[in-house]
């Protein structure tokens, strides 16, 4: 009896504990976080059980359609169950990937935005975006295009 009861309370706990794992990991999903030291628009922080989007309400302010975009691409490694790294860690190719999510899944004008901002190095500098600008700038028009979520000019830029 003894052994019964205490079957039962460990299933019982069991099942306590992986709601509120569940309710932790909804939770982090929605979390955004507000940090004016960072230097970027946006960014991952913490592990993948416990993660949360940090942005700087500085830098978005005055970029609102880029900050929008590097939102949706922070989401998108969480989607794609990449490690939460600060944004420089990231291989190119995981970049490119979390790129083409944003490009496919951010609303239309805020793609161009961001479009735009890595086509000018000068102005995108202050936003400590890594990588190429140019060869990221043409992979999110490219996945934009593919999703038919681009409303810029196909033939030129
Ligand atoms: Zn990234």
């Amino acid at each position: 009896m003894k052994i019964l009861i205490l079957k039962a309370l460990t299933v019982t706990s069991l099942v306590l504990i992986s709601s509120i794992t569940n309710l932790a990991f909804t939770q982090s999903r929605t979390s955004t976080i507000s940090d004016t030291q960072i230097p970027y628009l946006a960014m991952g922080k913490g592990n993948s059980e416990r993660s949360m989007i940090v942005t700087n309400p500085i830098l978005c302010d005055e970029a609102p359609g880029p900050c929008r975009f590097f939102i949706r691409h922070v989401q998108a490694h969480r989607q794609s169950n990449h490690l939460i790294l600060p944004p420089h860690a990231y291989p190119a190719s995981t970049e490119a990937k979390a790129d083409c999510f944003a490009a496919k899944n951010s609303n239309a004008q805020d793609v161009i935005d961001a479009y735009e901002l890595l086509m000018q190095p000068d102005k995108a500098s202050k936003y400590s975006i890594p990588g190429d600008l140019k060869v990221r700038a043409e992979n999110i028009k490219t996945c934009a295009i593919k999703a038919n979520n681009w409303i810029g000019n196909n033939i030129e830029g």
